[in-house]
């Protein structure tokens, strides 16, 4: 299971997101951001607290509609998002030095888009000043997701859905 971007820069943490560091990510990269602005990233979407899928054989990875217990799924929250490293045992926490699970993470991802070079879209928060903008166009979990808790594992598979479409 996938979990949400853990802040590991050292320094800047009380950094402003407003004022002149209003547009910061077009002109700092992923290591360089604040604490705060690292959280600000976050489009809110939820995606990447869906439980996945590893092919054994290819090692491809499978995004399933089944949530994690811990989040929201309403509003797109981690119910537990200050601890959630060990709050969620199977959670993989993405850090900067761990560059390989960016490709783990969904591809309307604000940190995978960065990483990757692309730039954020229309719908993100910080484009449109409108947190409600990620569940209007259909990126969030809201209405399209189940929790955990609802589902044996055993039925999993059932659940495998093309998350980029
Ligand atoms: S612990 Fe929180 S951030 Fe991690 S997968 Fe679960 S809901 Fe998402
Ligand atoms: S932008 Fe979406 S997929 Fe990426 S960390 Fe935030 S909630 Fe997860």
């Amino acid at each position: 299971m996938g979990c949400r971007p853990l802040f590991q820069g050292n320094c800047g943490g009380g950094e402003a997101v407003d004022g002149e560091n209003k547009k910061f990510w077009q002109h700092k990269s992923l290591s360089e951001m604040s604490a705060s602005q690292w959280e600000a990233l976050c489009d809110g979407c939820g995606r990447c607290c869906l439980h996945k899928l590893e092919d054994a054989d290819t090692g491809e990875i499978f995004y399933t509609s089944i949530a994690c217990h811990l989040l929201d799924i309403h509003r797109c929250h981690c119910t537990a998002y200050s601890n959630r490293a060990k709050a969620a045992s199977d959670c993989l926490v993405l850090i900067l030095q761990n560059t390989e699970i960016f490709s783990w993470l969904p591809k309307t991802c604000a940190y995978r888009r960065l990483f990757e070079g692309r730039a954020l879209p229309p719908w993100h928060p910080l484009v449109s000043g409108d947190p409600e903008s990620v569940h209007a166009a259909g990126i969030s979990l809201r209405h399209r997701a189940v929790s955990d808790l609802h589902v044996n594992a055993q039925d999993f598979e059932n659940y495998i859905i093309d998350i980029d479409h």
